[in-house]
């Protein structure tokens, strides 16, 4: 929630006395619903290590920066004329790599999904990856009533399972169908990225692996496929890959109207 938009503070503290009431309603509410959503991890699964996540500098390759930090922003550029119709290397990956299934029901979670899209003017066709867009303003953490949507100092936007009560509010929220809510029973979880039935989840951007220094899976499968169009750095460094054809080429955020400042940007379209 922006300071615009925040109610007015009774006691005369302002921002500060509003953080602090949140923090109390979502520490009573996270107590209450740890219990709910730990009784359907799988054995043995705990979900803290990822929300938890901290800088990690032993694992930064030379002159990067990662982890937890306020300093970094990551993000993703895709580049629609390098991404090709029918491939779906992306998709591929980020189910092996975060245990989801291969062959996705109608209700299976999907963190990444391919979509092929016409401008109606001029007829021209783009493919492209949509996977949560990492927001700065995100209105899955403004509408979630127990904090466990959040977004880390990094920019990186998670969902601590252990306190989300799958309520589901973030995933009406998430203008861009980016959450999912998990509806079987999970076996064979990969150790990185616990997942429990009855929460909601997304596209983590490989949290897991950027906090040992290297891309996300998708950015590397498509490398691997030939095209890479995904680049993936840190948007505060002007010195990163991706800052650099930021600034250098015009590149969009999808519903740039929604003003809710997406870490995935877009170029060619
Ligand atoms: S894309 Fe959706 S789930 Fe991801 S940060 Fe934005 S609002 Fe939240
Ligand atoms: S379903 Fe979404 S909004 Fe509800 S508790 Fe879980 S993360 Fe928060």
């Amino acid at each position: 929630m922006t300071p615009e938009t925040s109610s007015p503070c009774s006691c005369g503290s302002g921002d500060a006395c509003q953080d602090e009431t949140q923090k109390a309603r979502r520490g009573f509410l996270g107590v209450a619903a740890a219990g709910l959503a730990g009784i359907m991890l799988a054995p043995g699964v705990r979900l803290i290590e990822v929300a938890q996540a901290a800088p990690n500098p032993a694992a930064t390759p030379a002159g990067a920066s990662a982890g937890a930090s306020p300093k970094v922003r990551w993000g993703m550029l895709v580049d629609t004329s390098k991404c090709t119709p029918g491939c779906n290397a992306c998709v591929t990956a980020c189910q092996t790599e975060n245990g989801l299934p291969t062959q996705p029901g109608p209700t299976d979670a999907q963190w990444i999904r391919k979509i092929e899209i016409k401008e109606i003017k001029t007829g021209k066709a783009h493919s492209l990856p949509v996977m949560c867009q990492h927001c700065a303003e995100p209105p899955c953490v403004d509408v979630c009533p127990t904090g466990a949507s959040f977004k880390r100092a990094d920019g990186i936007v998670l969902v601590d399972k252990h306190i989300c009560i799958g309520c589901r509010y973030c995933v009406m929220a998430c203008p861009y169908k980016a959450r999912s809510f998990v509806h079987e029973p999970q076996t064979q979880q990969k150790p990185d990225v616990p997942r429990g039935m009855g929460t909601v989840e997304g596209c983590t951007l490989c949290v897991h692996k950027v906090d040992k220094g290297e891309s996300p899976a998708c950015v590397q499968a498509c490398a691997a496929a030939g095209y890479g169009a995904i680049a993936f750095g840190d948007l505060n460094d002007p010195n990163s890959e991706i800052s650099k054809r930021v600034a250098q080429y015009s590149t969009r955020q999808l519903r740039e109207d929604l003003r809710l400042d997406p870490g995935v940007r877009y170029m060619g379209l």
